[in-house]
């Protein structure tokens, strides 16, 4: 049960994994923009350069031309640098570090909070629960085949002719009804 579970986390993380792939090769040569629009704020997501920036704007007063409220998604070539887009509107940033930054600014028509973060450390995170499945399968499997071998577990010592220990690495010698199963 543990073992099944474990196998599923792990699925899941590698698609999680993989779409970081895919979203940090992508917003290399387009940026991708998800939007909720409402009459009052707009929040969305970007994937662009290799990071991601999540954005609210709250709307001082709902034009009348305002979209309806929606989902709304588009793409855009060359992609965009959005820190720099945020620096050209003069926005204050809270947070500045290679890579992460936070801002916010407030012009005539809105309020913007910023956060970018980069894609990599999601990629890494993602990546450590299809790893470990990948190693416990792989030493489940070898243990199998020393054991079907009549091998030590330990270093893969042959030990049809020992009845204790590995005389090599002292590992004790898998009882029969172990080596059987
Ligand atoms: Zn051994």
């Amino acid at each position: 049960m543990r073992r099944r579970l474990f196998a599923l986390a792990s699925a899941l993380s590698l698609l999680l994994c993989l779409t970081t792939v895919v979203l940090g090769v992508r917003g290399h040569f387009v940026s991708d923009f998800l939007w909720w629009n409402g009459r009052r704020l707009t929040a969305g997501a970007f994937n662009s350069r290799g990071h991601v920036q999540v954005t609210t704007r709250h709307f001082v007063s709902a034009a009348p031309n305002q979209p309806p409220r929606r989902w709304e998604w588009f793409a855009e070539h060359p992609p965009r640098d959005l820190e720099a887009e945020a620096d050209r509107n003069g926005w204050t940033f809270s947070v500045r570090l290679p890579g992460i930054a936070c801002w916010s600014g407030t012009d005539t028509t809105l309020v913007t909070h910023d956060v970018l973060l980069p894609i990599w450390p999601v990629f890494l995170l993602t990546a450590i629960m299809p790893a470990l499945w990948t190693v416990s399968r792989l030493s489940r499997r070898r243990r199998a085949r020393r054991l079907a071998a009549g091998g030590c577990l330990g270093c893969g010592y042959d030990l049809r002719a020992s009845t204790d220990r590995c005389p090599e690495c002292g590992t004790p010698v898998p009882r029969r009804e172990e080596s059987s199963a």
